[in-house]
């Protein structure tokens, strides 16, 4: 018998296999009664879960079929270059503003030292407050779930003041269903987070 501390995942995957119903779909759980959940709990289905699959396909994409190394391509989507970590923008959002902390060089957060760890620190820190003194925003979210398609990037997300439904870590979900705010406002804005990243 395999010893379940060589495959810990193993154990966990096992364990959940309980709490699933027979189609493999866990109950909804407690964040659908969240006020700032985005769907009413009526209706919800969950997906199933099937197999663990060891060893995980790669997902890692080349440069040349990288969004965020096309990104950094194109001037007006950068915001700050700096030594290894530079901050770029989306084309396009929903929300007040859109920021990616991202590697200058296709590469992964596990790939940093410890100077761009510090880096990177910093970045966070003044892209959050460069989004947070932004007209308008009622606060800014970062997270950081990519590694998969091989280059990192951070997320900042910056919410309408006042729209309290966009609250926390749903805030992605709800900037999907909503529709993009017009460029040229967020070009300006784009403009005054560049200055604000400049300011040393
Ligand atoms: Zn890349």
């Amino acid at each position: 018998m395999t010893d379940p501390a060589a495959d810990p995942a193993a154990v966990w995957r096992g364990r959940v296999q309980d709490h699933l119903d027979a189609a493999g779909r866990p109950p909804v759980g407690a964040m659908a009664d969240w006020d700032v959940f985005p769907f009413e709990r009526d209706g919800l289905t969950p997906k199933a879960m099937g197999e663990r699959v060891v060893p995980e396909p790669d997902r890692a994409r080349t440069p040349e079929e990288c969004g965020t190394c096309k990104a950094l391509a194109r001037d007006e989507l950068v915001l700050h270059t700096g030594a290894r970590l530079a901050v770029i923008r989306p084309g396009g959002t929903s929300l007040m503003f859109v920021a990616n902390i991202v590697a200058r060089d296709h590469e992964r957060l596990d790939d940093l030292d410890e100077a761009a760890d510090e880096e990177l620190g910093r970045l966070v820190a003044r892209t959050y407050r460069a989004l947070r003194a932004l007209p308008g925003v009622g606060n800014v979210q970062v997270s950081k779930w990519e590694n998969g398609g091989g280059h990192l990037s951070v997320n900042v997300l910056a919410r309408p003041l006042g729209v309290l439904e966009l609250r926390g870590s749903n805030l992605p979900i709800w900037a999907d269903m909503l529709p993009d705010i017009p460029q040229a406002e967020y070009d300006r804005r784009a403009g005054l987070v560049r200055a604000a990243l400049a300011v040393r």
